[in-house]
């Protein structure tokens, strides 16, 4: 037994009358608040035109985190992803900070990569980064339902200025709602163009503050180190006006950055603590799996005992080994750890209705043919050339309504791929393509995510789709 007849009915935007009526129609009587079960779900799903979906999201099931008081939180470190185009500097910055900001007393050991790292400045203060650059892997937690990043830090080599995974990453970021600071790297170059590419991100919607806008820029080099220290004194402003807080007294809660089997030490995984203090000898919860902390890890290999918000630390003594983007939860004992992860594996093996169904076209249709109130359509486009992109672009933002705003989180020239698939998939947005076509994987990957992709190679016709769907017109594919 699964969720109510009335929540059904929610989760399909149809009315709780008609769910109930077509159910008496096949000979059942229900009410509103009766939980179904797995076979009755699937049939009114498959009447209403709905695909029942396995649910991912367990991390919610059967734990209950409770809120803290304020005056129980204290200030805390941001928690920092560095991204932007390949080669434009991003593993060289992360490698020079880490190198030059060891936490006093922690040398010695040999660095290791464990997907996050924490630094100390001179003055005391701390930052977390994200070791695993790029926008790729910091939307596919997002589509997990992980929100770990509070800053971004969007890397722009001087001598190379805005290229397409830099708008990428720009898009990743604001469909997140994270804060940008720009690191423009590579100054020591001499052909290196800091101008241009503040012009370059002022085109793209990135106004620094050189350029009479909000967001910060720092003029850096990882080669001689000029502007780091600036770029993170940037970074801990932006933290302070986001007034960034965690309660050290309660027990952990974190994600799962990193994981893998190691030899003689068995399942180990990166946890990065996001509030409470973790402790040698913890029972947790992470995902479907669950352990004890039998050891930690710094980032340097020395063992440590406890570990506060946004502390990331190898953790050793999992049943199984947890996914990426899992959330770590401490539990009052290990027996009730191991129940609610068999519960929860239980339950993921039962195919349950997912809680939010990713939107498509036809559905909106649906819903707006219903009179259901749908506030806004994210869309993703990409075509053959700059010109069409543009022109299609325009057209369909024109589409606004009073009740539905159109907008567009990313736009771009070549094929659909994996990553404007992870996009669409973290922000619930449908992919317009025209004149291209998705990469083989991005393909696999968008039927796995249930992303809408529609295809065109007729602007009139996309608009005319994205029109008719907006007035509840659109007939459904076949
Ligand atoms: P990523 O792909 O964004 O992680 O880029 P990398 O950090 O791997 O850097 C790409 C190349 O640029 C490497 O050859 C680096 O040595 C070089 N590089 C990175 N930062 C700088 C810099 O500030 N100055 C100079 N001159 N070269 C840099």
């Amino acid at each position: 037994e699964y969720i109510s007849t009335g929540e059904l009915a929610e989760l399909m935007g149809v009315d709780v009358s008609e769910v109930i009526s077509t159910l008496f129609n096949a000979g059942m009587i229900v009410s509103i608040n009766q939980r179904l079960d797995a076979d009755t779900i699937q049939f009114v799903a498959d009447e209403f035109g709905y695909e029942v979906e396995f649910i991912t999201d367990y991390n919610e099931l059967e734990i209950e985190i409770p809120e803290d008081r304020p005056e129980d939180l204290q200030p805390r470190a941001p928690i920092v992803t560095v991204m932007g185009h390949v080669d434009h500097g991003k593993t060289s910055l992360l490698d020079y900070i880490r190198n030059t900001n060891v936490v006093a007393g922690e040398a010695g050991g040999i660095t290791q990569h464990i997907g996050a790292y924490h630094v100390e400045l001179p003055d005391g203060r701390h930052i977390t980064f994200l070791d695993t650059p790029g926008h790729e892997a910091f939307t596919a937690m997002r589509a997990r339902g992980a929100k770990v990043t509070d800053i971004v830090i969007l890397v722009v080599a001087a001598d190379d200025g805005v290229m397409p995974q830099t708008i990428e990453a720009i898009n990743h970021a604001k469909a997140a709602g994270v804060p940008i600071v720009v690191a423009i790297t590579k100054i020591d170059k001499p052909e290196a163009n800091p101008q241009r590419v503040m012009q370059q991100l002022a085109e793209n919607g990135v106004l620094v503050e050189q350029y009479g806008g909000q967001v910060q820029c720092a003029l850096v080099s990882a080669k001689t180190g000029e502007g780091i220290d600036d770029l993170l004194e940037k970074v801990l402003l932006e933290a302070e006006l986001h007034e960034l807080k965690a309660n050290p007294d309660r027990p952990a809660v974190g994600t799962i950055i990193e994981s893998r089997v190691e030899k003689g030490r068995g399942n180990v995984a990166t946890v990065l603590v996001q509030n409470g203090t973790l402790r040698v000898g913890d029972p947790f919860v992470a995902g479907v799996t669950s352990g004890r902390v039998r050891a930690m890890f710094d980032e340097r290999g020395n063992r440590v005992e406890v570990a506060g918000p946004t502390i990331p630390v190898l953790v050793l003594g999992f049943d199984e080994l947890p996914e990426v983007g899992d959330q770590f939860v401490v539990v009052p004992d290990e027996k009730e750890a191991r129940a609610i992860a068999q519960k929860r594996q239980q339950i993921r093996r039962e195919q349950m209705l997912r809680k939010q169904r990713r939107i498509s076209l036809d559905e909106i249709s649906r819903r707006m043919a219903q009179g259901d109130r749908l506030k806004e359509l994210n869309l993703i486009i990409k075509g053959d050339v700059a010109g069409s992109v543009e022109a299609l672009s325009d057209a369909l933002l024109k589409l606004s309504t009073d009740e539905v705003a159109v907008s567009i989180i990313h736009s771009g020239v070549g094929a659909i791929t994996e990553s404007d698939v992870m996009l669409a998939s973290a922000s619930n947005a449908i992919i317009v393509g025209f004149q291209v076509r998705p990469t083989s994987s991005a393909r696999q990957l968008a039927e796995r995510e249930h992303v809408d992709i529609r295809l065109y190679s007729v602007i009139y016709q996309a608009i005319e789709d994205v029109r008719d769907a907006l007035e509840g017109l659109l007939s459904p594919e076949k």
